[in-house]
């Protein structure tokens, strides 16, 4: 990208959750860019294949394995990646899952494997890079949040809590740590078909409300995500800490008639 106010062209960035989806994408966005990235997920095949698929010429993406409910592992995987780069620009926290069941029925271990997962793995990253973006000076984090923090749907209960969880500590962490240079925002991605949705949409039932619903009348795809992550990342940004922006082709901004005018 030629214009410095939206380059992010040499920065490392770290994507945990980065082998596939929503993360997958952002990693290959920067990576097409000239950034240094370093994406992270479960499992080392996965990851692999991944790097060797969207590493650019010269720019190597490099994987790591890092379960974010490993805190100790999360402290190797910074001190590695700043040991080998010098720095970490840019935390893209993507790692995430979900399930779907009446509230009634969730049972105690998939709550806390949820809220584990998708909001205190989410911290411990954020936490631990901070601890390096705090001492450097600098530095952005995106979490990415979902469109369920700003109204959910049924059926999520765990998820969605995790989700405005995340949201306010985006606008938590903005606060503690905007004097020292390190901003943090978020984006509230919609629905995008990626292996944890697949299957829904697949339900004509369910694509035809989505398609009702979405001023945009369409599904979201991984890529719809690169450009506010850039945005995010770049200098263009230099002034926007503790935000969400919701990135969903309009679901959030109101409510459909189910007629045109
Ligand atoms: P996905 O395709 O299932 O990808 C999930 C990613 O998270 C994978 O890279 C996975 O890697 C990683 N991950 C899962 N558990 C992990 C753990 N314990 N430690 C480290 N990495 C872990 O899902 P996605 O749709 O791209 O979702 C990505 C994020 O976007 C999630 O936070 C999700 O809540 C959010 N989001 C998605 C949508 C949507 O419609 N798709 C909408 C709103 C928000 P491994 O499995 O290889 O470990």
């Amino acid at each position: 990208m030629s214009d410095p106010l939206f380059s992010v062209k040499d920065h490392v960035v770290l994507v945990s959750g980065g082998s596939r989806g929503i993360g997958r994408a952002i990693a290959a966005g920067f990576a097409q860019r000239g950034a240094r990235v370093v994406i992270t997920g479960r499992q080392q095949d996965t990851l692999n294949q991944t790097a060797r698929e969207i590493s650019q010429g010269e720019s190597t993406v490099q994987a790591l394995v890092c379960d974010v409910l490993d805190g100790n592992r999360i402290e190797e995987v910074v001190e590695e990646i700043v040991g080998q780069y010098g720095q970490i620009d840019t935390l893209v926290n993507v790692a995430g899952i979900n399930q779907r069941k009446p509230a009634i029925d969730y049972t105690e271990d998939e709550y806390d494997r949820i809220m584990g997962v998708n909001l205190k793995g989410a911290f411990v990253v954020s936490q631990r890079v901070g601890r390096h973006m705090l001492q450097r000076g600098s530095g952005s984090q995106i979490n990415i949040s979902s469109l369920n923090s700003h109204r959910t749907v049924s059926h999520l209960l765990p998820y969605a809590l995790s989700k405005i969880g995340m949201d306010q500590m985006t606008r938590a962490l903005a606060m503690e740590w905007g004097q020292a240079g390190v901003r943090v925002n978020a984006i509230g991605p919609g629905f995008v078909e990626t292996d944890l949705t697949r299957k829904v949409w697949q339900d004509k039932t369910m694509e035809d409300w989505r398609e009702a619903n979405t001023p945009q009348r369409r599904i979201g795809k991984p890529e719809d995500m690169v450009g506010t992550a850039l945005f995010l990342a770049s200098p263009a940004s230099a002034y926007l800490t503790g935000q969400v922006i919701y990135v969903d082709g309009g679901m959030t901004a109101g409510r459909m008639w189910p007629f045109s005018a």
